[in-house]
């Protein structure tokens, strides 16, 4: 989550790489801009406050860049400020915004602009609500609201052995949102962290990746799932044993069952064991107790998280050397 001292920080030493980059010329913008979007986004213009109706409704949907299609605020972030501009405490991504300083109006503000595209989007202040103490005033005319995340925002759910381990990997794939650590595929409502270590409850540790599909597809997901664990040993990755460490996909649709088959059957030919993946439909996924998040960044000396591979797989590994992020 970021903070006021991120942002300043940001203004003053640079800010985080975007996910992408969209340049076009001025005579491109302004075709496919209406003449309004236009003069927000591209000349640094504002709205008159209460241009956007809805700025005080809280409708679920995802904002994205009108410019670039850049994912930028989720209606959760968003809050009546009062002020007739859409209020938003957190982007989706810390890396969606770039943060600059603006002196215009005889005021020093912070403007906020699209990072992949530049466009203007309006300034953000620290006089937000708790947690984070933001307040991102928005030009509605910069934001284009989608009323689902389908296709713009989707989730996949693996299970391959230590949670911790199979959290840190994808953490670091270029157009993953985030990464949660929890239990899936048991009898038990609400497993705590030691009934699912029982190996009773029939649960597997499993990480939910939330992630931008039109950055990273969910085949290229199970790939990266299926070549950094051992997915031929059965109920077992390396020194643990026990089925809450059983290798598994569990789908959410027909797509992802049909995709996961798939590249489990293309994988088949390269282990020497047979693959003993599960493929099973998602039921519910429980997140872990908040403390597992991130295991592995606050343990950096752990030695518990070794990846166990194939040497067989290594080809692959350095293909997914490439979706890392910069
Ligand atoms: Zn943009």
């Amino acid at each position: 989550m970021l903070t006021w001292n991120d942002i300043l920080n940001y203004v003053k030493n640079g800010n985080p790489e975007p996910p992408r980059v969209v340049i076009r010329s001025d005579a491109e913008w302004k075709e496919r801009l209406t003449d309004e979007q236009y003069r927000i986004t591209r000349q640094h213009g504002t709205e008159a406050p209460g241009t956007d109706q809805s700025c005080t409704r809280f409708e679920p949907g995802i904002y994205t860049c009108v410019c670039c299609g850049n994912i930028l605020f989720d209606s959760e972030q968003k809050f009546d400020s009062g002020t007739g501009w859409p209020s938003f405490t957190q982007p989706v991504l810390e890396n969606a915004i770039r943060y600059l300083s603006d002196d215009s109006h005889g005021m020093i503000r912070v403007e906020c602009e699209c990072n992949v595209c530049q466009a203007h989007l309006g300034h953000v202040f620290p006089d937000g609500p708790a947690p984070s103490g933001l307040r991102y005033c928005m030009n509605s005319g910069a934001l284009e609201r989608h009323t689902s995340a389908q296709g713009l925002i989707e989730t996949a759910v693996f299970g391959g052995g230590c949670f911790w381990c199979t959290e840190a990997i994808f953490k670091n794939i270029n157009g993953v949102i985030k990464v949660e650590p929890g239990y899936a595929g048991g009898t038990l409502n609400d497993p705590t962290y030691k009934e699912v270590c029982s190996g009773l409850t029939g649960h597997a540790e499993v990480i939910r990746i939330t992630y931008e599909p039109q950055l990273i597809d969910y085949a290229s997901l199970i790939r990266i799932h299926m070549t950094t664990h051992d997915p031929t040993t059965l109920n077992k990755q390396g020194n643990d044993t026990g089925t809450q460490y059983r290798s598994i996909i569990f789908y959410q649709n027909e797509q992802q069952k049909k995709e996961a088959l798939e590249e489990i059957n293309h994988l088949a030919g390269i282990y020497e064991d047979p693959i003993v993946t599960e493929v099973q439909p998602l039921v519910r996924f429980y997140p872990a107790e908040t403390y597992h998040s991130d295991y592995f960044a606050k343990h950096p000396n752990e030695p518990y998280c070794q990846f166990v591979i194939e040497p067989k797989v290594s080809k692959y590994r350095k293909a997914l050397a490439q979706l890392q992020k910069k």
